[in-house]
């Protein structure tokens, strides 16, 4: 595991780490700490790297997407990567599902209806293929997701996840 440096964002690995020494005349002893390369400093943490970019992030600060970052996230999120990460997660668990929530409350600005059927969802998908490349869309994608407070860019985040590893 590298480290990341707080102060400077340096990424370091062990053998790669300076030493700072404490002296403790009183005990007539010095105590040694790990720091910093570059700058010195003794705040650092875990560092990630983002699969996607590269980039590398303080766990502080990482907000790992299925081992991506959230700007690599919302560029992979195109209308139409959303249009089947929506439609897939119809078949999987019936919910009412994020096509028809997205298309009703975000495109059309009215309520989802409770029940709907698999035709609905065709003619759902049919109003989302008219728009999607309208201006504006894809912030409205990511408004979509960032007003779910149920961990949607999450969801979408192992949705690509598992679209990498089956090499799709
Ligand atoms: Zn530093
Ligand atoms: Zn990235």
């Amino acid at each position: 595991m590298k480290h990341y440096c707080y102060d400077c964002g340096t990424v370091f690995d062990d053998e790669e780490a300076g030493t700072v020494t404490e002296h403790h005349p009183e005990v007539h002893a010095d105590e040694h700490f790990p720091c910093c390369p570059h700058c010195g400093s003794t705040e650092f943490g875990d560092a990630w790297q983002c699969e996607e970019c590269g980039e590398w992030f303080g766990d502080e600060e990482f907000e790992s997407f299925s081992g991506i970052c959230k700007d690599c996230l919302k560029g992979k999120c195109t209308p139409d990567a959303f249009l089947r990460y929506a439609l897939d997660s119809v078949k999987e668990d019936n919910r009412a599902s994020v096509l028809e929530e997205f298309v009703f409350e975000s495109m059309w600005g009215i309520a989802c209806p409770q029940d709907t059927c698999d035709e609905l969802i065709y003619l759902l998908a049919d109003a989302y293929h008219a728009h999607k490349y309208d201006s504006g869309f894809r912030k409205l994608i990511y408004a979509y997701f960032d007003g779910c407070n149920c961990g949607e860019w999450d969801d979408f985040g192992e949705w690509l996840a598992e679209k990498r590893r089956k090499g799709k």
